[in-house]
């Protein structure tokens, strides 16, 4: 369907107006198309082929019918301290598509300029974030982590002060849901109760329809956020992904990896990698997240305590730890090519772990190095410091894999379509951004090939799918974007 065809609709603002504000986008100048996501213009069927008119539309300029903009309301703990209202400050919502399938899809502008929300910010965002948010939301799309996802991106010659001057951009971004754990927390904290009733109908309703007609539905919502939450926790923790700032105003109620900010995959396995430059103390370093997701619940079930006994959810989040580690045991399982998994495999994951991250052994190129593995350990070998580790760990390997009953053909069959060959590590990225402001977006173009497609081979892109360079290991990213 074309642009100009489209209706949208607005669900969001049949909720009370203390949830939104209504905004029109600031266009940027001189904007020019960077990247389009064929994939989402077809889950969304619009027909994006005119690329001007779709660089209107990312800019802001081209309103659709139906369009009635708006940024939302939320607040949210940020580093473990309560702010009692953010919102979207550089985000607005342009209207919702609904596809033939009867999914329902709303479109949102990140960089379009200032709101409500924007307190002391521009409602800018920059080139570089821009490409890694556009990037990396498509990556996890394309290792199967539930995410939002974006139709396209736009650069443009407004200037956009942070350190330095840089340019604006704008991605629109896609998202089945925009509503986040500090959604909940703004109304609860400002006893806004009948607001904070009719957003857990708005929320039900859009991520979980099944339980509109369950009694204690708002019990049964928020076990099923819970589910979902360890879920996305042992998937990020599987692949080796570390979000950077997992503050409540950045967790999905529908169980989304949202807002890209200073993540990074790991490069060697580690622990205790911190991605974020500002996180001193390591809050949300990587080996916290699944804890830190826990810590999120609970600041959402204090803020559901209007709406359901205290105890009645205390019983669901207790059981949080039992449900993360069932998750992160099928997929660990998985990854190591197991037909089966069980309890009694923890003990031979964590000797893995403490092996890949005593030995400086790349997590990602580990885990595919492992799904050609016979019984021929020289490749594997290669990856490691010392041998005797992991020949060791090897050895328990072996005998472990004999309770397979599939041939070690299909094993690697299996194995290969689970452990990406590429991740987008940041090196990779900033390679990509370093051309993309001199205005040669090729590497964005290819970047997001590999991130569609993580498992293939790829031959002409191979020097991507080695280990890291040493000088390019662990980079830290600021939250300046
Ligand atoms: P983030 O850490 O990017 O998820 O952002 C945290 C909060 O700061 C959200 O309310 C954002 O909307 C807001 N924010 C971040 N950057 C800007 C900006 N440049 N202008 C206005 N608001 C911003
Ligand atoms: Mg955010």
């Amino acid at each position: 369907m074309n642009l100009k065809d489209i209706k949208l609709t607005n669900p969001y603002l049949e909720l009370p107006k203390l949830c939104y504000e209504k905004v029109n986008p600031s266009p940027l100048t001189k904007p020019f198309l960077i990247h389009a996501n064929d994939e989402v213009a077809k889950m969304l069927n619009i027909d994006i082929s005119d690329h001007n008119e779709l660089t209107q539309f990312v800019n802001g300029e081209l309103k659709l019918q139906g369009a009635d903009n708006f940024a939302m309301c939320y607040a949210g703990h940020q580093f473990g301290h309560y702010v009692p209202r953010l919102g979207d400050g550089r985000a607005i919502n342009i209207g919702t598509v609904i596809n033939e399938h009867n999914e329902q899809y709303h479109l949102q502008l990140k960089g379009a300029g200032e709101t409500l929300y924007s307190r002391s910010g521009d409602g800018r965002a920059v080139l570089r974030s821009s490409i890694r948010e556009y990037l990396m939301s498509e990556a996890m799309h394309g290792l199967g982590i539930e995410t939002t996802r974006a139709l396209a991106i736009i650069g443009s010659e407004h200037g956009v002060y942070r350190e330095t001057w840089e340019r604006g951009a704008i991605v629109l971004r896609v998202s089945p849901s925009w509503v986040r754990f500090g959604t909940f927390e703004y109304f609860a904290h400002t006893k806004n109760f009948k607001e904070l009733e009719a957003l857990a109908d708005y929320a039900i309703n859009e991520s979980y329809p099944h339980l509109n007609d369950e009694p204690n539905k708002y019990l049964h919502f928020f076990s099923e956020v819970m589910g979902k939450t360890a879920r996305l926790m042992a998937k990020w923790q599987s692949v080796g992904f570390n979000h950077g700032v997992m503050n409540t105003d950045n967790m999905s109620i529908h169980g989304l990896t949202i807002d890209y900010g200073p993540y990074a995959f790991l490069d060697d396995y580690d622990i205790n990698f911190i991605c974020n430059h500002t996180d001193q103390n390591g809050r949300y370093s990587f080996g916290n997240q699944p804890r830190i997701g826990e810590w999120n619940l609970r600041a959402l079930m204090l803020a559901l305590e209007p709406l359901v006994k205290r105890e009645q959810l205390e019983k669901v989040i207790n059981n949080y730890g039992r449900l993360y580690s069932r998750y992160f045991l099928y997929l660990m399982g998985r990854k190591l090519g197991f037909d089966e998994v069980s309890d009694k495999d923890f003990n031979l994951m964590k000797q893995l772990f403490g092996a890949l991250e005593s030995l400086h052994v790349d997590y990602t190129l580990f885990f595919r190095t492992l799904s050609h593995y016979t019984s021929e350990r020289k490749e594997l070998l290669s990856l490691c410091l010392l041998h005797t580790p992991m020949n060791e760990w090897l050895d328990e390997y072996d005998i472990r894999l004999k309770e397979n009953r599939s041939s070690t053909k299909e094993r690697h069959e299996r194995m290969l379509k689970i452990n990406p060959k590429y991740v987008l590590k940041n090196y990779m990225l900033q390679e990509a951004i370093e051309d993309a402001e001199n205005g040669d977006f090729k590497k964005v173009d290819a970047l997001f090939t590999i991130a569609q497609n993580p498992f293939a081979e790829h031959k002409e892109f191979e020097r991507w799918a080695g280990k890291t360079d040493d000088k390019f290991k662990n980079l830290k990213l600021s939250c300046s974007s």
